[in-house]
């Protein structure tokens, strides 16, 4: 046992509600959440605020090594000591992200700064690679799965919310490009690891997701 409490690991395609799963998981059992799409996010606004238009600009070497992302006491991530949580659901945003995200320097970095933070325990991780790379020894390892279609209308639902208005259909495509992209890259592509438990959410609330992770824990 860690310090303080197990590691839970949530991987799985882009918009297949992680985030909000994650969030209230950590909620019902007293942890913290780290999203670590967020961190990948505030790289991304960190780099188009310097300008950078693609994951091959010559910057990036320097620009990652001066970025300041850091978590507060809820681990909600900032950029420069700034929550800019608003900022990181921007499509630009998203589409940088992704793309920054099949360099191995950016990996590497942020990685390790995923595995210090959590490195006590009491951590819901949710993002790609965290039990395949990030904590392959995580004590439960969930990947959840979800039809494009519904992943396109949730995310349109959670952008409306926020008042970014976007075409349903552009969005499936962002998430067909994205899925391609993730599963396809040669740094840590994302994939179910071994001893994960697969969830489709597809039918499912959030509370129905969150009810059958907090019952699996139950069990460990
Ligand atoms: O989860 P979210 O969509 O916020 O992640 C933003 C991008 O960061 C994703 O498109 C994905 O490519 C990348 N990512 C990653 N590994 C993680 C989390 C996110 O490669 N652990």
């Amino acid at each position: 046992m860690r310090l303080n409490g197990i590691i839970i690991a949530i991987d799985g395609p882009t918009a297949a509600g992680k985030s909000t799963t994650a969030r209230e998981v950590a909620r019902q059992l007293g942890y913290r959440h780290l999203n670590t799409g967020a961190m990948y996010r505030a790289l991304a606004l960190y780099c188009l605020q310097w300008g950078v238009k693609d994951s091959s600009d010559k910057q990036i070497p320097e620009l990652l090594e001066r970025v300041y992302i850091d978590v507060d006491e809820s681990a909600e991530v900032m950029l420069e000591g700034e929550n800019v949580a608003k900022l990181l659901s921007a499509p630009e945003v998203a589409q940088l992200a992704s793309a920054l995200s099949t360099r191995s320097d950016v990996r590497t970095k942020l990685v390790a700064m995923q595995q210090e933070i959590c490195r006590d325990g009491g951590f819901v991780l949710d993002g790609r690679d965290i039990a395949t790379v990030v904590f392959p020894d995580a004590e439960l390892k969930i990947f959840l799965v979800a039809d494009e279609k519904i992943r396109a209308e949730r995310r349109l639902k959670e952008l409306a919310q926020q008042e970014i208005e976007v075409e349903l259909q552009t969005l499936e495509q962002e998430i067909i490009e994205r899925d391609k992209r993730d599963t396809e890259r040669t740094n840590s592509p994302l994939k179910k690891a071994d001893g994960a438990i697969e969830i489709d959410t597809s039918g499912l609330t959030i509370d129905d997701q969150v009810e059958r992770i907090v019952e699996l824990v139950k069990r460990i």
